[in-house]
């Protein structure tokens, strides 16, 4: 069985739907020459729902209250906007091989799918223990979360244990997010992680300080420096305690595990230049492959950042899954008005009654400014890189005070005197 269109989109999550708003809002394309493959069974949504108002408990978010494009005030692309577009939905239905060379697509299901332009968005899938060398996760009450099958298995593990005692294994976006949404569903929460500090890669210590303390206060144990090496399970095959390598014992009625994520390339590896630094799929500023008649956008594109001089980066966040399908389908479309896509990075979460943005890059010196003490707090952190600011934190900033610290990296504001950077702080943004 075979079928030809002139684009496909593979990957059903962020990237694809923004996209596919792109298409059709650029009229690009006629009826039945546009298609997006998933594997997942249902159309694009706003994967960042997952860990935020899919875990409330009372009042959740749910399909299809998120489908892109909600996420950025604009269009609910339900699977009826996708027929009345014309553009085909190729749900539960996995890609198992891809011949770039021939423009063909292999589906699990044995179908054939070929292409004239392909845009990759495959997106990435999240790390499993196993590969770290434990056995035993595919336990009954061990939750990972990518998807929607997930969020509903930690759902459903979360209702199952009412009062009872969560470990949340990784320290990054996914333990913080989902350690505040098991705190809000009354589960007890101990955090294990191997660094000094949550969000290692991100927070300096002095921030790290303030969201520990805070989830602290919110009955959040951490346990620092230091990994899991096994499981206790019992009969039925749930896990009863997770073991740590320092000997302790944590009594566990389930498990959450969030360390890390790597990019779904593996369809194309030997056939499209992959990043060695970071395992994106190598793009230029068009979001073009190596193969002119393919593109790759969101998590699985590793693209130049203009703003960086042009440093390749694989960026892991909604904003600029949004924007690189956005911009590829531009490129595609309208080839000589379309410029290099020029990217200013952005990263948020939202957490309790707190919330965090983030731009730019943070390398060279940070210097912090703002109230840490309080517990509606507004504090942030430039950071500062050959006497320019590089990147800039703000947690409990307005709209404009988010978009003055925007623009100051954007702008590469000059900074002449660190101490008077630290004394004026957030207006320093503000009067640029
Ligand atoms: P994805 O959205 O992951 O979509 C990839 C799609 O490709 C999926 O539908 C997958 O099934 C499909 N696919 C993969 N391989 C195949 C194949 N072989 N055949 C068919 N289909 C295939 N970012 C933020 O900036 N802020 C947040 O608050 C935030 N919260 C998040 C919360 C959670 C729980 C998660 C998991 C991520 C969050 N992110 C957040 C990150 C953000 O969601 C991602 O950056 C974004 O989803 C990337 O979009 P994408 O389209 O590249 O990939
Ligand atoms: P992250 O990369 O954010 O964090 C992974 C964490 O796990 C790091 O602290 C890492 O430490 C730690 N870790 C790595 N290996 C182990 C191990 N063996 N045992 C214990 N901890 C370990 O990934 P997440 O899984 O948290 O998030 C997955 C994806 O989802 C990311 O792309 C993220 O961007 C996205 N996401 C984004 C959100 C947002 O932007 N608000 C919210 C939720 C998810 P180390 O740094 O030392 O490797």
């Amino acid at each position: 069985m075979g079928r030809a269109f002139v684009y496909v989109i593979l990957g059903g999550g962020v990237a694809a739907g923004y996209a596919a708003l792109e298409f059709a809002r650029r009229g690009g394309y006629s009826r039945g020459e546009l298609c997006i493959i998933s594997e997942e069974t249902v159309a694009p949504y706003e994967r960042p729902a997952l860990s935020k108002g899919y875990l409330l408990p009372e009042g959740a978010a749910r399909l299809p209250g998120f489908h892109t494009c909600v996420g950025a005030n604009d269009e609910l692309l339900t699977t009826k906007w996708y027929k009345e577009q014309g553009i085909e939905l190729v749900l539960g239905t996995k890609v198992i091989s891809a011949d770039v060379r021939r423009k063909t697509l292999f589906t699990g299901t044995g179908e054939t799918i070929s292409y004239k332009t392909l845009i990759i968005a495959t997106g990435a899938r999240a790390l499993k223990l196993q590969e770290f060398g434990i056995q035993g996760s595919d336990a009954l009450n061990i939750c990972y979360l990518r998807n929607i099958d997930d969020a509903d298995k930690l759902v459903n593990v979360m209702k199952s244990c009412p009062g009872g005692n969560a470990v949340v294994i990784g320290g990054g976006y996914i333990g913080m997010e989902c350690a505040a949404a098991l705190v809000t569903n009354k589960i007890k929460v101990t955090m294990v992680f191997p660094e000094k500090h949550c969000m290692g890669r991100l927070f300096t210590p002095k921030i790290a300080e303030y969201y520990e303390n805070y989830y602290a206060s919110k009955g959040v144990t951490f346990v620092k420096g230091t990994v899991l090496t096994s499981f206790e399970k019992d009969t039925t095959g749930k896990v009863t305690a997770v073991i740590l390598k320092d000997g302790r014992h944590l009594r566990a009625d389930m498990v959450v595990v969030g360390i890390g994520i790597r990019a779904n390339t593996s369809l194309f590896e030997g056939q499209l230049v992959i990043s060695m630094e970071n395992g994106g799929i190598k793009v230029n500023g068009q979001l073009q492959t190596s193969d002119s008649s393919v593109y790759a956008v969101g998590d699985v594109a590793a693209f130049p950042i203009k703003l960086f001089d042009g440093d390749v980066r694989r960026l892991e966040h909604v904003d600029s899954a949004r924007r690189t399908a956005r911009h590829a389908v531009a490129s595609i479309l309208e080839p000589s008005k379309t410029r290099d896509i020029d990217y200013l990075p952005f990263f948020y979460s939202r957490v309790f009654t707190l919330s965090w943005q983030f731009y730019g890059d943070n390398v060279g010196q940070a210097v912090h400014f703002g109230d840490f003490t309080s517990s509606s707090p507004r504090f942030g952190a430039y950071w500062v890189n050959k006497g320019h600011i590089a990147g800039a934190f703000l947690e409990g900033g307005s709209r404009d005070e988010y978009e003055a610290i925007s623009v100051a990296v954007w702008r590469k504001a000059k900074v002449t005197n660190m101490a008077e950077l630290e004394k004026q702080g957030l207006a320093f943004a503000i009067q640029e």
